[in-house]
């Protein structure tokens, strides 16, 4: 099999620091074979493959994983306005949603994919109500996971709900439509969902033999629903949607740990309240993370505990979340949210968030890194780097990414 051999001024790998005057070779069906220094790499591969070098001016790096989406909500964009709380947020999307046509969603959609393409994005982890991003994302090459979204707190509703999304997925989809995507259904949050049905749907997830998703401790309204069954979300649920459950009146992570939602099969989204000990509960059960800091920016106005997260040894990776809370969907856009305002973390470990820790907490060890066996997507950035490449990266977010080799994906229309 043919490989192309790249010589890069810097190789920025995704799972480790970055290497100056690196190279990286890659077999054409997007199998890497080798990574490392340009001195050490292209004498073992350019005499005996025959392949010409290709020079890259720039920074090469493994295609993005962007670990949390919503797709199928961007024709939302810059539609809902932050800043006053979750529960105004959420209010604001409900009551817009019904004014997005058909075509709208459908073209809201198609133009998010173009900008993950457009970003280098290789995979995602799609939270999806509808499954209306998943054909497109098929088509696109984009792989990654797909989480299907139940919420309700009406018990004999959402149950009935849970226990018909087999037979909807069957409608929907008489045959996948993508082998680079898994499949799994997912509670919402462990406020907005009756506890029946959280533990039905992560069952139920465990059946597909993939992880499922669960947003969790995004604001404060959340713990102090759950915990003492008071404040703007009971509120809200009973002026909405005229509900009135009853809340478990337990902390919150005892609730998710009796629930079976502290697992390395459940990845855990936002954790902006999550205190310290609360973490290290998180990191001891091996729960994946994703944290979402411009999303919560808008929303809540508050960053995700970046350095408390990092403390408790948990590796989390980094998502958009959708464009009814977010400018774009680029993942490098959310590392670069994080360099701004926690400057003493290296910003290769930042890029690092965007593509390995991403690959790592969908489960997909084969994404995320120039690393011998892996199939991540080579991706450039052509331009004069001055200083640390991954920082220059993070200030040049505008700078055009070029896949200089895609990922080889197989699509079934
Ligand atoms: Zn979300």
């Amino acid at each position: 099999m043919t490989v192309r051999l790249f010589h890069a001024d810097h190789v920025l790998p995704g799972d480790v620091p970055p290497i100056a005057d690196g190279a990286v070779v890659v077999r054409e069906d997007g199998e890497i074979v080798d990574v490392g220094r340009a001195g050490e790499v292209l004498p073992r591969h350019a005499s005996q493959s025959g392949a010409t070098i290709e020079r890259v001016h720039g920074v090469v790096l493994p295609g993005l994983v962007n670990a949390h989406t919503h797709i199928e909500l961007s024709a939302m964009r810059g539609r809902v306005g932050g800043g006053r709380g979750f529960v105004g947020w959420v209010d604001s999307l409900i009551a817009q949603r019904p004014e997005v046509s058909v075509e709208e969603n459908a073209e809201g959609i198609d133009a998010a994919i173009d900008e993950l393409v457009r970003t280098g994005t290789v995979a995602v982890g799609e939270v999806t109500n509808s499954l209306a991003a998943v054909a497109p994302l098929a088509r696109r090459g984009i792989g990654g996971c797909v989480f299907h979204e139940v919420f309700g707190q009406d018990r004999a509703t959402v149950m009935r709900r849970v226990e018909g999304l087999r037979a909807e997925l069957d409608e929907r989809f008489p045959s996948w439509p993508s082998r680079d995507l898994t499949y799994a259904p997912a509670p919402h949050t462990l406020y907005t969902t009756h506890e029946d049905a959280v533990r039905a749907l992560l069952e139920s997830a465990k059946s597909y033999g993939t992880l499922t998703s669960l947003h969790m401790a995004e604001h404060a309204a959340e713990r102090r629903a759950v915990e003492h069954g008071d404040g703007p979300v009971p509120e809200w649920l009973l002026a909405r949607a005229k509900q009135s459950p009853s809340w478990p009146k337990q902390p919150l992570f005892d609730f998710a740990e009796r629930l079976g939602a502290l697992s390395p099969m459940v990845l855990l989204v936002h954790l902006v309240e999550a205190r310290a000990e609360e973490l290290a509960r998180v990191a001891e059960k091996g729960a994946p993370v994703v944290l979402c800091p411009r999303s919560n920016l808008h929303i809540e106005m508050k960053l995700p505990p970046l350095l408390a997260v990092r403390a408790a040894g948990i590796e989390a990776g980094l998502g958009t979340d959708s464009l009814a809370s977010n400018a774009s969907l680029d993942v490098l856009a959310e590392a670069k949210a994080f360099a701004d305002r926690f400057p003493g973390v290296p910003a290769w470990e930042l890029v690092k968030m965007a593509t390995w820790n991403g690959a790592r907490v969908l489960g997909r060890t084969d994404l995320g890194r120039l690393a011998k066996g892996s199939r991540p997507g080579v991706l450039a950035i052509e331009a004069e780097v001055t200083g640390d490449p991954a920082a220059f990266l993070l200030s040049n977010l505008r700078l055009p990414r070029r896949m200089l080799a895609p990922r080889v994906t197989e699509h079934r229309s």
